[in-house]
């Protein structure tokens, strides 16, 4: 798995994080919203309408923010492309997914280069590639533990 995976490509997403996630109103993030409502700034090409000045807007939990690549393999790979503006149950599915195929990329991205869980790697790299139906199959805190 190479590193860049481990990162967002909002180009090669639908705003995923910009939708599913809810907010509460704080420092980080100047209103809230709640979990699968799309931000308000999210734009109708899945772009954020305000990226170039997030922080200056009272949005810098949107500049912390790192799905670790989660977005777009679960935009590209899981559901081949289908937004969650197609209908609420597909978007119900779609964000589930995100959260535990984020789940698994950011364990990768704690243990990745080191050598006593290059086996953990490979093994989280292969469930974050399972299909919707076999990813909610899998006990995703017993797939990440590494005690
Ligand atoms: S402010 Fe921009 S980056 Fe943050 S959630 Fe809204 S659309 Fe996404």
């Amino acid at each position: 798995m190479k590193l860049s995976d481990l990162q967002s490509d909002c180009e090669n997403c639908l705003g995923l994080c910009c939708v599913a996630p809810p907010f509460a109103k704080s420092a980080e993030f100047a209103y809230a919203k709640s979990e699968g409502e799309p931000c308000r700034y999210l734009g109708e090409d899945y772009r954020c309408s305000i990226h170039g000045d997030l922080a200056e807007q009272g949005f810098t939990g949107c500049v912390k923010f790192e799905c670790f690549g989660a977005g777009q393999k679960v935009t590209h790979h899981q559901f081949k492309g289908l937004s969650w503006r197609e209908d609420h149950l597909t978007a119900k599915r779609l964000f589930h997914i995100f959260f535990i195929v984020k789940t698994l990329h950011q364990k990768i991205s704690k243990i990745i280069g080191n050598e006593k869980y290059e086996k953990k790697v490979y093994e989280l790299e292969r469930l974050s590639f399972l299909s919707e139906d076999e990813l909610l199959t899998i006990d995703i805190n017993q797939a990440t533990s590494t005690d």
